[in-house]
């Protein structure tokens, strides 16, 4: 199935229930987490990385990259600068060495603030990689300076104690920094995991953890960080995640809307281009949906685009993307489909059917198809327009019929009810149709 769903653009309030577990439930649910009604499939889906929406995750990992890339430019410039305090407590030897950890921690915050372009092909994966990455940075610092400085040392004077136990507390920075990003409640502890185990293996080896009384406030504090964080990174995707539905699903059918699914498309064709693949995509208009209008009503007019979006998305594959390009007017994008597959792509559409009119006459549609490598385009906007002039040739040639990149016109037979006018049916095979299903 393509990246659909319309059940979700409709968040009707839940309806009431006398459990005091189901209110307490759609209380935490609908009201502490977000007020857009989040559904149960939703909340495992913030708990979870999983099942989040192929066309969510790009955004939210620019928003991942954008906030790593702001924090990084802000420690690249103050952490090489706190070397002034390490040089002025410590004895020179050590200073330095403590002043050389920063530079190389503020060099990988330099690295990470550079503007790297977003992945192609795996954006959120990209983003995941530089937030680990930078979080990482201040325990390790921790870890390292355990090399130089004894932290249990009893000689040490005032102000070095205090460097120090801020450095001990490097590692819940992270903690607390792993709060201000839009992540799952299991990627947010799994990214804690190895922040908090560098915490106490740093402790032991400084000799700070061996008694729970002086460590288990540390630990505590480190478990709350956890738990806010979780909880804030759940909210927040939740927010982001309403938004963009609302913003890139078109409200009427769920299919993307033209904006959204042309951004999608120019990196789909940034990425075939990049390794050279097949990029298919097929256009495709209502026949006649203004009589639908006329003769049933606008209701039922929209009711056929609901159906035909439905329709269509069964024969799609997860990888494909449909947006409605215009008012009945739809493009399905589709990555490594081969030219020489068209033909049997036709033939699934055909076997779902695109949908009834209210007296239960077949919808009819006209398609064009492109594919970027059969049909030497140099854009995506080459690619939509041959495939938008195929449908125009279908149309022109009778309408129900689709027009592939190899010149074939394939009539479309509907499935089941064969309503196509005999006429019409025998001047399609006459000419260069190919009649399928
Ligand atoms: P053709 O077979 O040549 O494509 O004819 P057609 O009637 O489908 O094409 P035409 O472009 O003449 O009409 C398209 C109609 O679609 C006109 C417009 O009122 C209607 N339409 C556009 N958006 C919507 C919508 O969201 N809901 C409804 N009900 N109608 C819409
Ligand atoms: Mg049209
Ligand atoms: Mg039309």
């Amino acid at each position: 199935m393509p990246r659909l769903d319309d059940s979700r653009m409709t968040h009707a309030p839940a309806p009431h229930r006398s459990s005091l577990w189901q209110r307490l439930r759609e209380h935490v649910l609908h009201d502490v987490l977000a007020p857009s009604h989040a559904s149960g499939r939703e909340m495992l889906q913030l708990l979870l990385p999983s099942g989040r929406s192929a066309n969510i995750r790009p955004y939210i990992a620019g928003a991942i990259t954008a906030r790593v890339q702001l924090l990084s430019l802000v420690f690249a410039l103050l952490v090489p600068l706190w070397a002034v305090l390490d040089l002025l407590l410590f004895e020179p030897a050590l200073g330095l060495r403590l002043a050389g950890l920063r530079l190389a921690s503020g060099a990988v915050f330099c690295m990470l603030v550079w503007p790297f372009p977003p992945a192609l092909r795996h954006p959120y994966r990209q983003a995941l990689t530089l937030l680990v990455a930078m979080l990482m940075v201040p325990p390790l610092f921790y870890l390292a300076s355990l090399n130089f400085v004894h932290y249990a040392s009893p000689g040490l004077s005032e102000g070095q104690r205090l460097l120090l136990h801020i450095y001990a507390l490097l590692p819940t920075l992270s903690l607390a920094g792993l709060a201000i990003f839009p992540l799952s409640a299991l990627e947010t502890m799994l990214i804690a995991t190895p922040i908090i185990a560098i915490a106490v293996f740093g402790a032991s080896l400084s000799g700070e953890s061996h008694r729970l009384v002086g460590y288990g406030p540390s630990l505590w504090f480190m478990a709350m960080m956890v738990g806010v964080a979780a909880f804030s990174g759940m909210g927040q995707l939740h927010y982001m995640e309403t938004l963009m539905r609302a913003a890139t699903l078109d409200a009427l059918t769920g299919a993307r809307t033209r904006r959204a699914g042309t951004e999608e498309l120019q990196r789909l064709w940034q990425l075939a281009e990049a390794e050279d693949r097949d990029l298919g995509v097929a256009f495709f208009d209502l026949d006649h949906f203004k009589r639908i209008n006329d003769t049933w009503g606008h209701e039922r007019g929209d009711a056929a685009l609901r159906m035909l979006t439905r329709q269509l998305g069964r024969s799609l594959r997860p990888t494909d993307l449909l947006v409605r390009w215009g008012g009945e007017e739809f493009i399905a994008v589709l990555p490594d489909m081969p030219a020489s597959a068209q033909a049997e792509f036709v033939q699934r559409l055909v076997r779902e059917g695109f949908g009834t009119h209210p007296d239960g006459t077949p919808v009819t549609v006209s398609i064009g198809l492109a594919e970027r490598r059969a049909d030497r385009l140099r854009n995506w906007e080459e690619l939509v327009d041959l495939a938008d002039h195929r449908m125009y040739a279908a149309k022109q040639a009778g309408r129900h019929r689709a027009l592939l990149c190899d010149g074939r016109m394939l009539l479309l037979e509907p499935h089941l009810h064969g309503r196509q006018p005999h006429a019409e049916r025998r001047k399609a095979a006459a000419g260069s149709g190919t009649p399928v299903a």
